[in-house]
């Protein structure tokens, strides 16, 4: 039977480590008017990238596993040594607003101009272009990826259409799609404020790892591509670091996954055409 998905050398499936460091973002995401009042919040938000980060790297690098990146411009601002360490290991970072601003909340222009601004941040501290865009609560609006588009963009994983890339229309081109899907964020499972509106909790990490490898296995079946969103601020605390490298280890014991990073899927998605048209509903 063919499979479902051509992936490279006959590999069942893909997986892809994604870390959203949204850093200082946090405190404005939770409480924009407050943000720069509370400093408990922005101490949690700072955990991300000063502790979490070398954990991260840290297993990345044990494992030999190629990971991305997204990262505010206003967050990347704050942590350059972080950002130019995540460049000097081998993996992607790519563009996740500047303040952390949602697609679906701002103008057309004010889109536009948190592009620009996004893009020269990263670029001027990495000295690469993002090449790939993650929007900030993985809201988009239609307009998006066309502009996503004129900027030079490749690949946008925001989306929820498939468990396999697939191609979007965005203006009169196309942009790839990388698919993520809440259950495999650890925001709903681990994200948590003391003050309304309150996370969803904080889950057992065996629970989380169960649910996690049961979709894994699911998604190997499928051949799909297993896309992991993960925030250094919540992954990054000692017991869930834990669960990423039992994960890990599960999943090493399958033969046939590929680990790569959303631009390597992106690159062989491109160069080798394996991806289908994914048109948006009409709901005029
Ligand atoms: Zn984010």
């Amino acid at each position: 039977m063919e499979p479902r998905f051509r992936w490279p050398e006959g590999k069942q499936c893909a997986v892809v480590l994604s870390f959203d460091m949204d850093g200082e973002c946090v405190p404005f995401v939770y409480d924009r008017p407050n943000a720069r009042k509370r400093l408990t919040l922005l101490s949690e938000a700072s955990f991300g990238p000063e502790v979490g980060m070398p954990r991260i790297l840290r297993l990345l690098d044990q494992y030999q596993i190629p990971a991305t990146f997204f990262i505010p411009g206003f967050t990347a601002e704050r942590n350059t040594d972080v950002v130019k360490e995540i460049v000097k290991q081998g993996h992607e970072v790519g563009h996740h607003g500047y303040l952390h601003e949602r697609p679906d909340m701002v103008t057309e222009e004010e889109e536009e101009k948190i592009l620009i601004r996004g893009l020269e941040v990263l670029e001027g501290i990495t000295g690469v272009r993002p090449r790939g865009y993650r929007s900030p609560a993985w809201e988009l609006k239609y307009s998006s990826p066309a502009l996503l588009k004129r900027y030079g963009f490749i690949y946008d994983s925001s989306l929820m259409g498939n468990d396999i890339p697939y191609r979007i229309r965005a203006g009169d081109g196309e942009l790839l799609e990388l698919p993520v899907q809440w259950l495999l964020d650890d925001w709903p499972w681990f994200g948590f404020q003391s003050v309304p509106p309150l996370g969803t909790g904080i889950s057992d990490p065996a629970a989380v790892l169960s649910a996690w490898s049961w979709e894994f296995e699911g998604m190997y079946r499928e051949n799909g591509c297993f896309v992991l969103t993960m925030h250094p601020f919540v992954s990054g605390r000692a017991s869930r670091i834990l669960l990423l490298e039992r994960l890990i280890r599960f999943i090493n014991g399958f033969p046939g996954v590929w680990w790569a990073n959303c631009a390597q899927v992106a690159d062989y998605c491109i160069n080798n055409s394996v991806c289908s048209l994914q048109e948006f509903k009409n709901l005029d």
